[in-house]
């Protein structure tokens, strides 16, 4: 987790989207996720961002693999951008690890291994999720430069929900089968 004071300089903060200031649960549909940019990697061992592209291992905790370069110094966690719609609006929120592996059902390694695989799986499974009706928390940001609100978490309304890495499962089962 970053720990970066960007809090310090806000003289001009923008207007929140909604006026949230405890965490708030609202009923809401999911219309699109973007899923152009599911995860990102962060070091194993203290969870900070590294680089998407690069075999460098994290200098911060001096975490070092240099012996056994295959190794995993890094995994990847859930930061998924999901636009909601209530009663009154439509509107984008940021949901990270925890609450985004309820609705994928799976860790975001397992996730980015399927999708390593299986070239459509990030789309179809986003696809998968729209109009799945949430009861969402939402949180304002602890950063006051973040421009979404947060999902603390998520819970599934619909009898028979399905976490979209089942739903890829019995898609891609029953396509080989066929
Ligand atoms: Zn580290």
């Amino acid at each position: 987790m970053s720990t970066s004071g960007e809090n310090k300089n806000q003289p001009t903060r923008k207007r929140p989207l909604t006026e949230i200031d405890r965490p708030t649960e609202i009923m809401c549909t999911v219309v699109a996720i973007d899923h152009t940019n599911l995860c990102y990697r962060v070091c194993s061992v203290c969870e900070r961002t590294l680089p998407e592209n690069s075999a460098v291992c994290c200098r911060h905790c001096n975490f070092s693999n240099s012996f056994n370069p295959s190794s995993s110094g890094s995994k990847r966690l859930f930061r998924v951008l999901m636009s909601i719609a209530t009663d009154t609006k439509v509107f984008v929120v940021i949901m990270f690890d925890r609450a985004a592996r309820v609705l994928f059902g799976c860790s975001a390694d397992e996730f980015f291994n399927f999708a390593k695989t299986h070239p459509f799986a990030a789309t179809t499974a986003c696809k998968a999720l729209e109009g799945e009706m949430l009861t969402v928390t939402l949180s304002k940001p602890k950063n006051g430069n973040a421009q979404h609100l947060r999902v603390i978490s998520v819970v599934p309304m619909r009898t028979g929900f399905e976490p979209a890495i089942e739903t890829l499962r019995e898609l891609y089962r029953v396509r080989r089968v066929s």
